[in-house]
């Protein structure tokens, strides 16, 4: 565990004081929760895999002009982020009916949707993260309307960008849910994709058989939710050596 001054303790990570002026360490923890917190366990080696699923995926954003809050991994359970405003909302885009769109509007899980659907939430625990509209966004000025409009397109490109990435390994990419910041360039500020992105935080299911391999496996207790990540990670090319000891091993290494 670092020994770095906590900036953050969130339920799955905890943010700590970076290096340099601007900059985090973002450390994956082993917690799984769901439902709002009602489901808590400790999860062996959970959080080493998050870390290299969110930085493969954060990478492959980057590379295609998507501008993220991570700079590098550090260790097998730590990357480097930028500091970054955490605009208070949570996005979720939806390709496959599953989860509380199936329970708000009736809809057979499994259901395709007529075309991506964008939804915010807002952030707050003790609410429940209600689902809200631009209105109440602009309204209580959470963002404004260019940070919406930047959002909605962003997540978009991110649902194209990793519906085909997944695709491409035999898995189907059903909703997911992501975060942004803000940070000052000179005098703009931009938006940044934030947190980050893993089978903790979407829907993936297998094409073939249609075997869960996200989060939905610890909700439902549908069986070994490390194997589930781990073969993820093994899709993507970009399995950590030793996943339950969580130990360090020297640094960066992008594999793909
Ligand atoms: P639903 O609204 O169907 O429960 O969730 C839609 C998608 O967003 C799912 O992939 C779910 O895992 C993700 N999601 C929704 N809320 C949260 C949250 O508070 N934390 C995380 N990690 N993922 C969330």
């Amino acid at each position: 565990m670092s020994r770095r001054r906590l900036v953050y303790e969130g339920k799955a990570k905890n943010l700590y004081e970076g290096p340099e002026p601007g900059t985090l360490v973002q450390y994956f923890k082993d917690d799984a929760t769901a439902f709002n917190k009602q489901k808590h366990a400790i999860i062996d080696g959970k959080g080493v895999l998050n870390n290299r699923i969110s930085e493969f995926l954060m990478t492959q954003l980057n590379a295609i002009g998507i501008r993220t809050h991570f700079i590098r991994r550090i260790n097998m359970r730590e990357q480097l982020i930028r500091a970054v405003e955490i605009i208070p909302l949570e996005v979720v885009v939806r390709n496959v009916a599953a989860g509380s769109l199936v329970k708000k509007l009736g809809l057979t899980q499994g259901e395709a949707l007529p075309r991506p659907i964008v939804e915010f939430y807002y952030k707050d625990d003790k609410l429940g993260d209600p689902m809200v509209s631009e209105e109440h966004i602009a309204a209580f000025n959470w963002a404004d309307q260019q940070d919406m409009d930047d959002m909605i397109s962003m997540a978009l490109r991110v649902n194209d960008f990793l519906s085909g990435l997944f695709m491409g390994v035999g898995l189907k990419l059903v909703d997911f849910k992501i975060e942004f910041g803000h940070i000052w360039d000179g005098d703009n500020q931009v938006v940044l994709l934030a947190d980050e992105i893993s089978p903790d935080s979407m829907r993936l299911w297998d094409v073939k058989t249609g075997r869960k391999l996200d989060k939905d496996v610890f909700r439902e207790n549908l069986g070994d939710l490390v194997e589930a990540y781990a073969e993820v990670a093994r899709r993507l090319g970009v399995m950590p050596e030793n996943v339950a000891a969580g130990e360090d091993e020297g640094g960066p290494k992008l594999v793909h």
